[in-house]
């Protein structure tokens, strides 16, 4: 991060404002609106942004800059159009420890202004630390145009009531609860469509039944996909952002926890093969004793829940304690993979069936029902299959299938890094001397894997 976003106070303190021009008046007009005592300094001073700083009690002074006007400042703004004189100040306020903005240079300048929205007391600041603002003014009109204006005055009707649920909700947990549901509710409609004082009475009588003791502990199983944050569904994300505890293994990258809600707490509970962080009882326990103790629960997994995820074994543990559950499905690894690959699943010359299969070594073996998985015109997706690959190709050709199979491997799938590596039945072991082959990786086979240099797909 190279600067810290602060929010700072200015009503009645003393800021100096070096320049006279439009660009200097558009930098009062926000610095007024914060309630700034502004001193304006330069030579020409346009009558608009004379009368502006008059208004508020400002000084101004039409002379050049002097060294001395720097004193008893705390923030220095500079918007000449003389660089010679916009580095002097520059320089004579770092000097001095102080706070300074040069319009438009921020090698000059040790703070800067964001772009922002402005719905007072709500403010959104976005910056790119001066390298895109043409990508600041864009997003920025993202922002503007899907906030509703009356978001302040939603801020200004929570802030009302803040004291009063307060103290009747003494647990924080229940305390955020209640704010989740009445901001998302029938009260933020109401404030919405204006009607402040339905709202205000509206908020009252829930208040009211609130149970204050209730201890309403949940646990979503949600599935995150196979890496790449965009392919999360709409309700993962939602509960990601509202759960008080994340429990994560080693599939959820980086990208998806930053999606999480910032200040939940987050427990991992690894899974690499032979890094069992915690067992899965382990595991089990935790999120039951977390969601008796009335938190929610967000347990993410690698792609879906239900495939190859233990999820079912952590919802019979779930319902066994009368514990309320949801679960979200994911994109699971045959699917993000396939896509992003170029490598059709299914195909109507191809195949007419496709079967995912758990590859992983039990005592050195694999246990599968080879006759059933040897068939032309299905496709197989192997997950946790990389040590064992050798071992399964060779009992599938043993079981009859050609040699001439198309085989991929696909490592890391849909997430920046993904490789893709194809070859045959037969050159399985060649295949797996590429180097980056590494966890996670799954395998395709089939006649499919052949439509991937058929649609020139580019490799990633
Ligand atoms: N529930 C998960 C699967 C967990 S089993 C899902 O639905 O995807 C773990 C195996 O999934 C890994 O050994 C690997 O074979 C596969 N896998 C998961 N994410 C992957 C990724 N991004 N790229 C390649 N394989 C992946």
């Amino acid at each position: 991060m190279d600067y810290l976003p602060l929010a700072v106070q200015l009503k009645g303190q003393a800021v100096l404002l070096v320049g006279g021009g439009h660009i200097a008046l558009r930098k009062a007009s926000l610095l007024l609106r914060a309630g700034a005592m502004l001193t304006v300094v330069a030579p020409s001073i346009e009558g608009e942004l004379m009368q502006a700083v008059e208004r508020q009690g400002g000084c101004i002074q039409q002379r050049p800059f002097e060294e001395a006007d720097i004193a008893d400042q705390r923030l220095i703004v500079v918007a000449t159009d003389d660089p010679v004189v916009n580095q002097r100040v520059a320089q004579l306020a770092q000097a001095r420890g102080l706070y300074v903005n040069v319009v438009d240079h921020p090698a000059w300048s040790n703070v800067i202004f964001p772009a922002i929205i402005d719905r007072s007391p709500l403010l959104i600041a976005i910056s790119s630390a001066g390298t895109s603002p043409v990508l600041v003014r864009l997003l920025r009109a993202r922002i503007e145009s899907s906030i509703p204006a009356a978001y302040g005055r939603l801020a200004v009707l929570a802030g009302e009531l803040r004291q009063q649920v307060k103290e009747r909700l003494t647990p924080i947990t229940h305390r955020r609860r209640f704010w989740e549901h009445l901001l998302q509710g029938r009260f933020a409609e109401l404030v919405w469509a204006g009607q402040e004082d339905a709202a205000r009475t509206y908020a009252q009588k829930q208040l009211a039944q609130v149970d204050p003791l209730e201890k309403s502990g949940e646990v979503y199983l949600v599935g995150a996909g196979p890496g790449d944050p965009d392919l999360l569904t709409f309700k993962a994300l939602r509960l990601m952002q509202q759960a008080d505890v994340i429990v994560y293994d080693r599939l959820v990258g980086e990208g998806i926890l930053d999606l999480c809600r910032r200040d939940a707490e987050r427990i991992y509970v690894g899974k690499a093969r032979a890094e069992h962080t915690l067992a899965q009882d382990d595991i089990n326990a935790v999120l039951a004793e977390r969601a008796l103790r009335g938190q929610r629960v967000c347990r993410l997994k690698g792609g879906d829940p239900f495939i190859f995820g233990r999820g079912g074994e952590e919802i019979e543990h779930l319902m066994a304690q009368g514990i309320p559950f949801q679960v979200v499905p994911g994109i699971t690894a045959a699917n993000g993979c396939a896509a992003y690959a170029g490598i059709p699943l299914t195909h109507r010359d191809y195949a007419q069936s496709v079967r995912f299969v758990a590859g992983f070594l039990r005592d050195g073996r694999v246990d599968l029902p080879w006759a059933e998985l040897v068939h032309e015109r299905q496709t197989l997706v192997l997950y946790m299959a990389l040590i064992s690959l050798p071992l399964i190709a060779a009992q599938l050709l043993a079981h009859g299938m050609r040699p001439s199979m198309p085989v991929a491997l696909i490592a890391r799938g849909t997430q920046r890094g993904q490789m893709v590596v194809t070859g045959t039945l037969d050159t399985v072991e060649q295949i797996l001397q590429q180097p980056g082959l590494t966890a996670p990786t799954l395998a395709i086979v089939g006649d499919v894997v052949l439509l991937r240099e058929r649609l020139h797909w580019p490799s990633v």
